[in-house]
């Protein structure tokens, strides 16, 4: 911890990423583990566009209902510490700050932070599959389902679905943060789902410092410059 506060107190440009495991406490469950499944379904069987093709009553069921979980639910101090870092920095006009997150939840907006890269989307926005139009939507039930954009098309989550590319300019802004930051955070990710798992090797190999956070160990483990066995909240509280 001592070392990981030394690095944070002398880095000038900063950027973390985030996967499910800093909502975890939030009570989000992860998709590995018992909890990921609903009605018996893997994540991987649902969150795709053959899925939405097939049975597109069903996936919005899965949606509408992760979405009233996520609403009933409040960010935790590690997703309050990551907006502090940020507007510590605004202030103080001190380097800058990149979050990068996995998540869709939204809990980092709410936390309050503001420059966020969201790589995997966010289940508060619709996009229609015909003419791509984008909407904030917090609705939690619909007259039917699927939802229909004012242009007729089926309205689907903006959401990176298994087997979809993820958007080239959120993806590049993520790597550019990566390549030019001096100290990464990586939190509550398995590192596992590429490309965002490439993303602390790249700031490694750019001379940056990698902290991760993470109450078991990951692939990434071994070559980080600093593995805290921790939880995020766990961490949030002796960061202070
Ligand atoms: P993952 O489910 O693969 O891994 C979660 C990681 O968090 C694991 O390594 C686990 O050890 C760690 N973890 C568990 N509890 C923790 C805690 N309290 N503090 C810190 N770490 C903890 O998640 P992933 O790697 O992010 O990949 C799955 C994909 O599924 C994501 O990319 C995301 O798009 C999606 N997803 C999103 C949410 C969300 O928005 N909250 C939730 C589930 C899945
Ligand atoms: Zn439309």
């Amino acid at each position: 911890m001592e070392r990981v506060k030394r690095l944070l107190a002398g880095a000038r440009r900063l950027a973390v990423l985030t996967g499910a495991g800093i909502s975890a406490e939030s009570g989000v469950p992860t998709f590995r583990g018992p909890q990921g499944l609903w009605r018996n379904y893997r994540p991987e069987e649902i969150a795709c566009m053959e899925a939405f093709l097939r049975d597109p009553v069903l996936v919005w069921e899965w949606y509408l209902e992760r979405k009233k979980g996520i609403r009933a639910v409040e960010p935790n101090k590690a997703h309050h510490l990551l907006s502090r870092w940020e507007a510590d920095r605004r202030e103080a006009e001190r380097g800058d700050f990149t979050l990068i997150t996995q998540n869709v939840d939204g809990l980092h907006g709410r936390a309050g932070s503001k420059n966020i890269l969201e790589l995997h989307g966010n289940i508060w926005v619709t996009r229609c599959l015909a003419c791509e139009r984008q909407a904030r939507d917090e609705s939690l039930s619909y007259p039917e389902l699927p939802p229909r954009c004012s242009c007729g098309g089926q309205v689907r989550p903006h959401i990176v679905w298994f087997g979809e590319m993820l958007d080239p300019e959120v993806l590049q802004a993520s790597w550019d943060a990566a390549e030019g930051c001096d100290l990464f955070f990586v939190i509550g990710t398995s590192a596992l789902v590429y490309p965002a798992a490439s993303l602390p090797r790249v700031a490694l190999e750019a001379g940056a410092a990698v902290v991760e956070i993470n109450p078991e160990p990951t692939a990434f483990s071994d070559a980080a410059t600093v593995s805290l066995r921790m939880k995020a909240v766990e961490f949030a509280e002796a960061m202070g």
